[in-house]
């Protein structure tokens, strides 16, 4: 199968091209890799020998191939796409931007979820592809087993984001952050004395904020991409939005809550507070969970299990969705409370494209 791949070097591409090496996806893929910034330039080899770049805004070398990949981001999506299809393209699209995600010719992809729809509209004639948002992604897999009951009347999800989500530059202000805070503190000063030192710190015109545009590391971010109607963050918007497109129910399934950024590095976390329509044991709650799909892991409700296995710390770099903190909720027996990670450069964001890639090799 011929294939392009645009973005490839970013934090979603690079991620791809890595799971796909492991999972030694391109034997019998001819991929042609792209760029915007330097065509003719050295591409990866991926077992192939040594490419060369080809031009990312060359719209005839893009539409000699069927399938192109791209993780290049929304604005490039939205200059190249249209054109390529109004030249007459008819490949595959495969996208991690959220662009083309509403469109209604689009489908977003995510197997473990939807894995039949992705068949059903590939032989239907489905022709463009297109990763979720992150977050979105990740709350689907820890909590699809429990929503496929059809008792889930709604979800509130508070959530706890990565630097990653914001991107590579916000990752390494993080650090810089968190640097520049070991650098102007001694930790065995008192606790007042330490505190002190901190909070100087992170309101020194000195400390590193272009990218994050304010202190993350000891800190908070209770905002996440651009206002919406309503005062909900653009972010926030996409949950149910996004959640309830993948799902493809008859009836909406009301999700909605605060999107936070905080200092974790690659994985996403949320709280969430679910309303069933009939009170249901603990068991029968981590039954349906943990059912759904492979990855998805309940994990006890103990000190122990939970600092050992449902942190950012302890799932980055893992295909594993831990859920945990699972409990009725002393608001009545019918709200549960639960707590789940996951790797957003894996299942929120690479590891769907790469198998998606999969299916329509398969298909
Ligand atoms: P990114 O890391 O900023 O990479 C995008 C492009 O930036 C690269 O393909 C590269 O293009 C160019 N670039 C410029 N300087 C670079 C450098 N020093 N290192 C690497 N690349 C550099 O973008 P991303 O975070 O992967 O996101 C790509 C798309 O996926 C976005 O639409 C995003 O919203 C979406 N997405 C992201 C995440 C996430 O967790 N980050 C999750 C889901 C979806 P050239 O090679 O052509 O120069």
């Amino acid at each position: 199968m011929r294939i392009g791949f645009v973005g490839w070097r970013g934090m979603v591409g690079s991620v791809l091209l890595q799971r796909m090496l492991a999972e030694q996806d391109f034997q019998g893929l001819e991929p042609t890799f792209f760029s915007t910034s330097s065509p003719g330039g050295p591409g990866p080899d991926v077992g192939h020998g040594a490419t060369v770049l080809a031009d990312a805004t060359n719209l005839e070398a893009l539409g000699r191939l069927p399938v192109i990949v791209s993780c290049q981001g929304g604005d490039y999506t939205k200059s190249v796409y249209p054109a390529l299809r109004s030249s007459g393209w008819s490949g595959i699209w495969v996208d991690a931007a959220s662009a083309l995600r509403l469109d209604a010719d689009a489908m977003i992809v995510l197997d473990p979820v939807n894995g039949t729809e992705i068949r059903d509209a590939l032989h239907a004639g489905t022709r463009t592809f297109v990763g979720a948002n992150c977050t979105v992604s990740l709350l689907l897999m820890g909590l699809i087993g429990l929503i496929r009951t059809g008792h889930v009347q709604w979800i509130s999800t508070m959530t706890y984001q990565a630097a990653s989500g914001a991107g590579a530059r916000q990752m390494a202000e993080l650090v810089a952050q968190m640097r520049h805070i070991g650098s102007t503190s001694d930790p065995n000063a008192a606790a007042l004395e330490l505190d002190r030192q901190v909070a100087d710190a992170l309101l020194s015109p000195s400390f590193p904020t272009a990218a994050l545009g304010a202190p993350l590391a000891g800190s908070a971010l209770p905002w996440i991409d651009r206002l919406v109607e309503g005062g909900q963050t653009r972010e926030e918007w996409k949950a149910q939005v996004e959640a309830n497109k993948l799902l493809a129910r008859d009836t909406v399934l009301p999700i909605d809550g605060v999107c936070v950024r905080i200092g974790a590095m690659r994985c996403h976390a949320q709280a969430v507070t679910i309303k069933l329509d009939r009170p249901m044991s603990p068991a029968e709650v981590a039954e349906h969970i943990r059912g759904a799909h492979p990855w998805v892991e309940v994990v006890p409700n103990t000190p122990e299990d939970t600092l050992a296995r449902l942190t950012p710390a302890a799932t980055a770099g893992s295909l594993t969705v831990p859920v945990g903190r699972l409990r009725p909720m002393t608001l009545g027996p019918d709200f549960y409370t639960a707590f789940t990670v996951g790797d957003q450069l894996l299942w929120g964001a690479a590891e769907p494209l790469r198998r998606f890639l999969r299916i329509l090799r398969e298909s």
